[in-house]
């Protein structure tokens, strides 16, 4: 329903770019269409729009009507997948003044978008934004007329809905598991559409349960905010020290396991920043460190790549789960490489 899929135009009209103008004008007339598809060999190469078309009539261009439909674009193919949100799909398009846009699967046309097929879809997103506003309009009067009792209750609910609805940890204020998963399924995307990097890197506080032993619940509370703020980004001063990039995403995976998405990294590039991390971690002076077996908090870090390791979201999240593996039972406080072989690479810390 979000997805452009059920929006799109399936039956689109193409034309071979060695075309001419004037065969790709009698069949938009043909077809009753603002747009036809420009291919070569049945990949995509353009979009021929009425734009277009105004655009030699206006210049004056007399010719223009024998010259090849491929000399004849003037804006650059923008194209989205099938399964590209229709908010967002609809939000480019707006902000870019794009009528008709492509969609693209594995290099092959799918179907046509047009602004206006993403008019409905808009008026019944915006239909549920007012549903929800007068739902919660219902909901305030009711906790207005309601009695203390049960205010405290329809506010502990409340509270319960937000939780689900958020996108950072509470305790530590970095992105939680489902903004990360998100996002993953976001750069997975667009690393395969434009062939780019994408590495992941996993890490895992060593020994916490015995921090947590020693020292109390709340003691490791206070040390996993401090963890988020050596990773968090820039904006914490601690943050600094990681030098994430901003397009990295830094997330509590759960417990005492953090990890990093790197966009257009590559693996030997993520294994520097993973590197760093260790060593800033490692050299830390945490409350109650001293305890650790190590005399240190320290963790253990995997780090995979896209392609390379793994073919997709999930087996990206495992292979670099296992190098974190291979991190702990090679002796912990270390950095190793998803390897496909059990001789994972690994950096020995500085000590
Ligand atoms: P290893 O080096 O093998 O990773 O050892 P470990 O003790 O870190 O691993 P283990 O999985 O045995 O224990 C993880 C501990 O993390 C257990 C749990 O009490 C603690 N933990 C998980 N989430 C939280 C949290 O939110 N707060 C605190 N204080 N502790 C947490
Ligand atoms: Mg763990
Ligand atoms: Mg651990």
């Amino acid at each position: 329903m979000n997805s452009i899929r059920s929006w799109m135009t399936e039956t689109v009209v193409t034309i071979d770019e060695e075309a001419s103008v004037g065969q790709a004008a009698q069949l938009m007339k043909a077809g009753q269409v603002g747009a036809i598809i420009v291919v070569r060999n049945d990949k995509v190469v353009g979009i021929f729009t009425e734009r277009d078309l105004l655009a030699l009539i206006v210049a004056e261009h007399r010719h223009a009507i024998d010259g090849k439909v491929k000399d004849a674009i003037t804006s650059r193919i923008t194209s989205v997948p099938p399964d590209a949100g229709a908010s967002s799909v609809y939000d480019l398009m707006r902000k870019n003044n794009i009528h008709y846009l492509a969609v693209v699967e594995h290099e092959m046309l799918k179907g046509m978008i047009a602004m206006k097929d993403l008019f409905d879809f808009r008026e019944r997103a915006l239909e549920g934004e007012i549903y929800d506003l007068k739902k919660q309009m219902r909901e305030t009067e009711e906790l207005v007329s309601a009695s203390g009792d049960e205010r405290v209750k329809i506010l502990m609910s409340a509270n319960e809905k937000l939780k689900t609805l958020s996108l950072k940890d509470e305790l530590t204020g970095l992105y939680n598991y489902r903004y990360f998963k998100s996002r993953l399924d976001e750069e997975m995307d667009r690393a395969r559409r434009h062939r780019q990097d994408l590495s992941l890197i996993f890490c895992d506080i060593d020994h916490f349960k015995q921090c947590n032993d020693i020292h109390g619940h709340q003691h490791g509370d206070m040390i996993l905010k401090i963890m988020a703020a050596i990773l968090g980004e820039g904006s914490s001063a601690m943050g600094v020290i990681a030098q994430l990039r901003k397009s990295d995403v830094v997330a509590r995976y759960g417990g005492e396991e953090f990890v990093i998405l790197l966009p257009q990294t590559r693996k030997c590039d993520a294994l520097i920043v993973a590197e760093r991390i260790r060593n800033a971690v490692e050299n830390h002076p945490f409350p109650g460190r001293e305890t650790q077996p190590s005399g240190r908090i320290t963790i253990s870090v995997g780090v995979a790549a896209l392609f390379e390791d793994a073919p997709n979201a999930e087996e990206l999240i495992r292979a670099a789960d296992r190098a974190m593996y291979a991190a702990k039972t090679s002796g912990r406080n270390k950095v190793c490489l998803c390897e496909p072989v059990a001789a994972a690479a690994s950096l020995q810390p500085r000590s």
